[in-house]
């Protein structure tokens, strides 16, 4: 059965499983309900699911097409994961571009929803690196898109979230590494400001940082934080660094176990254990970008109700914004397990409607607690929206149409690419 990541909407669906590209419908003009592609489902809130009509499962569709290891460039099936990716490619000295932070995501999923990385500011989204994808339509056409083939539609699927039609081939361009290590410091911090000054000096020389801060231990000037920074390694091994989970989280958590109480004790303690950290150390690079892969089935620990991740970003002059949010996280009594924050770089946008823009990237994950969770990130979405920021619809559950309009103002020009047969939870809720 089918879900979200957040297991929010409570809701499972069933699945088409074609095993090859050839088995997709070549059209389904005309059928009673849209269709919908599914990646591996590591987006949290409903872009995924399609209640109202059918999923597309496909991961089964994971055939590399071509490599070329001389200039790093990777065609492939969307089903792909970007841990079968590495797998591949690490061992001939190429690494993902850009990549989120699970290594379970499709290629795919991480088209449609445009994903970032730790390093925003020098490399932009994953969409910045595809050159060409095949695009299938639900009337049976395919379209090659690139810059310069169908430049309308790239724009448009790019962060397009699976609504223009199904991509059947993608082709994106890798990094040249010298190590499959990362060398990485940690340095703690206190408050906002401590952090922007850190990450103004960390982006001349870092390629990648981001931020683990307690969002309960202070207001804006008070919050402890850790900053991580990190490059790749110029020496080591180029050897694939195993994905497997080595713990797996239990199926079923009562879920008053998470209260704010044991948020506070688990954040003071992550805090105590890392801040020691040395810098410079040399670390596989599955620690790195993918460390809550290695508990299997985490999103668990929230139990049967599942839990809502809130991801958005603020412009650079709103900063005060922050001390409204956490002043409004600490009056409802909720916590945020983990909580993270990142610099995004001043780069234009690959998709129509892709999240990253310039500004300072905060995400939290809150157990679901029914009412009270969906009024504090209502209160957190107005005053994101008030002060010019956006939300990140892979995260998101509850944004209204009209914040939506206002986080994507190029919603209009977007709506003449969807495909009429296409639709998802998400679309319905925020297209008005
Ligand atoms: C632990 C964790 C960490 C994460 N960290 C980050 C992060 O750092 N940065 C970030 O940006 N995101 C992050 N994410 C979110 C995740 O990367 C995205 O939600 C990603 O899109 C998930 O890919 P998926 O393959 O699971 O796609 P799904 O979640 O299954 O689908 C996502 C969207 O892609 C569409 N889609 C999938 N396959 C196709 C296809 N073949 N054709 C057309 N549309 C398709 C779907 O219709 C849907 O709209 C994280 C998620 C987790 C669980």
């Amino acid at each position: 059965m089918y879900r979200s990541w957040a297991y929010i909407p409570e809701v499972e669906q069933s699945a088409k499983v074609p095993q090859w590209v050839a088995d997709l419908p070549t059209s389904t003009t005309g059928a009673a309900n849209s269709v919908l592609a599914y990646g591996a489902g590591r987006s949290y809130g409903d872009s995924c699911i399609n209640t109202d009509g059918k999923l597309i499962d496909t991961q089964q569709l994971r055939h590399f097409i071509s490599f070329d290891v001389d200039t790093g460039v990777v065609t492939a099936e969307p089903g792909v994961t970007l841990d079968q990716l590495l797998r591949l490619t690490v061992p001939k000295g190429w690494f993902l571009s850009v990549t989120p932070g699970t290594s379970y995501a499709t290629l795919g999923g991480a088209l449609a929803n445009d994903v970032h990385g730790k390093n925003h500011h020098c490399k932009g989204t994953f969409g910045h690196h595809v050159k060409q994808f095949k695009l299938l339509r639900t009337d049976g056409q395919e379209l090659v898109c690139s810059e310069n083939e169908n430049p309308d539609m790239f724009k448009a699927t790019i962060g397009g979230m699976g609504l223009t039609g199904i991509i059947t081939q993608i082709t994106i361009s890798l990094q040249a590494i010298k190590s499959a290590n990362m060398t990485v410091s940690t340095q703690p911090f206190v408050g906002l400001f401590e952090y922007l000054k850190l990450s103004k000096i960390s982006n001349q020389q870092d390629q990648y940082s981001v931020a683990w801060i307690d969002c309960m231990s202070g207001d804006m000037e008070g919050f402890k934080g850790l900053f991580y920074s990190a490059n790749h390694a110029k020496t080591g091994e180029l050897a694939y660094d195993e994905a497997q989970s080595s713990l797996s989280a239990p199926s079923i958590i009562p879920s008053y176990l998470l209260n704010k109480y044991s948020v506070t004790a688990f954040n003071k303690l992550y805090y105590a254990k890392n801040k020691g950290n040395k810098s410079g150390i040399n670390q596989g690079y599955h620690s790195f970008f993918y460390p809550l892969d290695k508990v299997a089935n985490w999103n668990n620990i929230y139990g049967k109700k599942g839990f809502y991740q809130c991801q958005f970003i603020l412009p650079l002059d709103q900063n005060e914004v922050f001390d409204q949010v956490f002043t409004k996280i600490r009056q409802s009594g909720m916590g945020s397990f983990l909580t993270v924050l990142k610099e995004f770089g001043v780069y234009e946008s690959a998709g129509m409607l892709s999240f990253p823009r310039p500004g300072i990237c905060l995400a939290m994950d809150f157990s679901n607690r029914g009412n009270s969770t969906m009024k504090l990130l209502k209160d957190i979405e107005h005053l994101v929206i008030n002060a010019g920021g956006s939300i990140y619809p892979a995260k998101d559950k509850l944004m209204s149409a009209e914040s939506f309009r206002h986080c994507y103002p190029a919603l209009d020009d977007f709506k003449r690419y969807v495909d009429p047969g296409i639709s998802s939870n998400y679309w319905r809720r925020v297209s008005g």
